[in-house]
């Protein structure tokens, strides 16, 4: 029977790379696979995964408004499937998840998703939740925070370095980054961040009161 993993990290701990090498993994012994990726701007086509390190392949990208099992059956009509590989897949909806399990028990297709656990606030993405709770298979792929252990969390940081407290969960078309950090690095980060911030608002016409976040650029990156 076909199995849905799940790979989950934080950020910049190879996720791509490893979605690419398995995808090659499976084409090298002359087997079928398919790429999917999730347009954030509602695009269907063809898109690209890229990785840091260099590796690319093309893919198919699909909104959130997509049934992903008729995708894969409308794939099947055109070419065969030995297996599917989502990237970014914390973008996922609930029902999306419930599709992968569908083309993995009525297709027989193995489905390999990759993606995020949690968000800048610490909160689970919907597809993470859902992948995390209906996989049968849940491996954890190893990010490094700056002191050395596991990152399981990630924060964002404007451009002035600033680590982002508030806002939307996907921000499309910001110049904002994301560090991989460790829980306890994140707890550090995020809340002495959303403190300023209230303390900010709190005294805003007593400008000595406003305490910024001193973030050494290039220290966490
Ligand atoms: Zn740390």
């Amino acid at each position: 029977m076909a199995k849905l993993y799940f790979y989950y990290s934080s950020m910049n701990a190879g996720k791509s790379t490893s979605l690419l090498q398995s995808s090659y993994n499976y084409q090298e012994r002359g087997m079928d696979t398919l790429i999917l990726a999730p347009s954030l701007d509602n695009r269907y086509g063809l898109e690209k995964v890229t990785s840091r390190i260099g590796l690319e392949a093309a893919a198919l990208s699909f909104s959130t408004s997509d049934n992903l099992l008729n995708v894969i059956r409308q794939q099947l009509e055109g070419q065969s499937l030995h297996c599917v590989l989502v990237d970014e897949a914390q973008f996922l909806t609930r029902d999306q998840v419930y599709q992968l399990g569908e083309v993995c028990d009525l297709l027989n297709i193995p489905v390999l998703a990759y993606g995020l656990r949690t968000d800048f606030q610490g909160e689970p993405f919907e597809g993470s939740k859902y992948l995390l709770s209906w996989a049968d298979d849940v491996t954890e792929i190893k990010a490094i925070c700056y002191c050395g252990r596991k990152a399981t969390m990630v924060v964002r940081v404007d451009e002035g370095g600033n680590t982002v407290t508030q806002g939307m969960q996907v921000h499309i078309g910001g110049n904002d980054t994301y560090v991989s950090l460790c829980r306890k690095h994140f707890k550090t980060r995020f809340y002495d961040a959303q403190k300023t911030i209230s303390l900010a608002s709190d005294k805003e016409d007593d400008k000595k009161a406003k305490v910024s976040v001193d973030v050494p650029k290039g220290a966490f990156g």
